[in-house]
């Protein structure tokens, strides 16, 4: 993005929370929304003469997470203290890496747009402030210790929109490794972003400032828009930026400075005195690296080239894991894989299984229709057994009931008439007791076939099939064309 003559460049920094039993570096347990300050210890709490133990499915979920996300994984990496105080901080200092982080030199691909990743280091979260009255705060120590794994992106993001993609596309591939939840409103994932302008083709990055405190994609977006229009008016008027960090104010939309932006060397990071290097061996980062399921952009791809879909269809299906891994079942268990039975079977778990699961405000489950199920009602469909009016009626007995399709139409006698003698009798029928709108249609009004086919499929409760209907009645009339 670029007004009045200056560029925006954007760098984004993620926390996730890592999903494992077990914190850190010690044995509490790793959970969200307990009961405040009922999961810590003496580790966590940093009391004097205790030791911390990394946690070894941190350590693999963070690898796991770096290989997903193209970068190489150090054989050796080294953890670190960095040293401040706040309130939520009990030790005073939070283990992280510094110099040499578990995993180095990524990247995220937006379309043909390749974001460059510098880096994932491993760390403990914080404990949780509240500020529960105006004159009180409160502190919950049980995310302190929190495996967190920081993915920083190199500043090479131009626009607020597309740092919005570049952390859906991140939390997806995140999600899709089961690594984290990365849900912004529980807080476990989190993003701070740095945003300078400089003037157009200058190579030099302008002074930067840090925004945090935003809880959604959208606020990230939203913050990052207000803090652009607020530098371009600073240097527009011949001002000077702050390196500062500043807090989004979702309420007011807007940004204020919380305090000067620290250097790295404030922090005194040194190596971490307690804790051995970090070793992993090869054969280990290459058993994770075959752990890693196909990602959303490969099935993207698949999807759009093998099958046939529009890009917009893969979208939707790659949003979550279990949706495409849905798919991909349904699609194995079809009769007919031709492109238009797939595409078929795309569009009822898009539109009406999604749809009706959106309505109920619950997030995908697959048990309430089955795969098979599913990809039999389709075959139904595709093979002219039923009309797609007649699916819509059985997806429903079988949304509620959950069974199959095959039970459906047996039960009820849903059958499509595909009988050609049947449908000529109920046709000649409709003609016969219809002389005005047949009138209508020979004297070239086409508009009215609908009104026969319509009483026909009424005759029939909707079984016959309707393109035999309309081509048996243009028959028997025999208009010239
Ligand atoms: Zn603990």
């Amino acid at each position: 993005m670029n007004s009045g003559g200056y560029e925006t460049v954007i760098g984004l920094e993620v926390h996730v929370h890592l999903k494992t039993q077990t914190k850190m570096f010690c044995r509490c347990r790793n959970l969200f929304g307990a009961q405040p300050n009922t999961h810590v210890c003496p580790v966590c709490t940093g009391q004097p003469g205790v030791l911390p133990v990394a946690n070894g499915k941190a350590i693999e979920q963070a690898a796991r997470a770096g290989l997903a996300l193209g970068c190489r994984i150090n054989s050796e990496s080294v953890f670190a203290r960095k040293q401040y105080f706040y309130p939520d901080l009990p030790k005073n200092y939070q283990i992280s890496q510094y110099e040499r982080p578990i995993a180095e030199k990524g990247h995220i691909m937006l379309g043909d747009r390749k974001i460059n990743i510098t880096r994932a280091h491993l760390e403990e979260d914080a404990g949780k402030l509240i500020h529960a009255e105006s004159d009180v705060s409160l502190v919950d120590y049980n995310r302190t210790g929190t495996p967190l794994l920081e993915i920083v992106s190199e500043p090479e993001i131009d626009s607020p929109q597309e740092a919005a993609e570049y952390l859906k596309e991140l939390r997806q591939v995140l999600r899709y490794c089961g690594i984290s939840d990365c849900d912004m409103e529980k807080g476990s994932m989190r993003c701070d972003a740095n945003v300078s302008l400089r003037k157009k083709g200058s190579k030099e990055l302008g002074v930067k400032t840090e925004l945090k405190n935003m809880n959604s994609f959208k606020a990230v977006e939203k913050a990052l828009e207000y803090e652009i229009k607020r530098q371009e008016k600073v240097l527009g008027e011949g001002g000077r930026i702050t390196q500062e960090t500043r807090l989004w104010n979702e309420d007011k939309g807007t940004t204020r400075s919380m305090r000067s932006k620290e250097e790295a060397h404030d922090y005194r990071y040194f190596p971490e005195p307690d804790l051995p290097r970090l070793v992993i061996e090869a054969e280990k980062i290459k058993s994770i690296r075959d752990s890693i399921p196909e990602l959303p952009a490969a099935r993207r791809r698949r999807y759009i080239v093998q099958t046939g879909l529009s890009e917009y269809d893969a979208g939707v299906l790659t949003q979550e894991k279990e949706i495409s891994d849905y798919f991909d079942a349904a699609c194995g268990m079809l009769g007919d894989k031709s492109s238009e039975n797939i595409k078929k079977l795309a569009n009822w778990i898009t539109v009406e299984l999604l749809g009706k699961l959106n309505a109920e405000g619950s997030g995908f489950r697959e048990d309430v229709i089955s795969p098979p199920h599913m990809a039999e009602l389709v075959g139904y469909i595709g093979a002219g057994t039923i009309s797609g009016k007649m699916g819509k009626d059985i997806f429903e007995i079988m949304y509620n009931k959950g069974v199959s399709p095959g039970e459906v139409i047996r039960e009820k006698g849903l059958k499509q008439i595909t009988d050609g003698d049947q449908i000529s009798a109920v046709c000649r029928e409709v003609i016969e007791s219809s002389p005005d709108i047949v009138d209508k249609y020979m004297q070239g009004k086409d508009g009215v076939l609908g009104v026969l086919v319509g009483n026909v499929m009424k005759k029939t409760r909707g079984q016959a099939n309707p393109a035999m209907v309309n081509a048996k009645l243009r028959e028997l009339m025999g208009r010239r064309q």
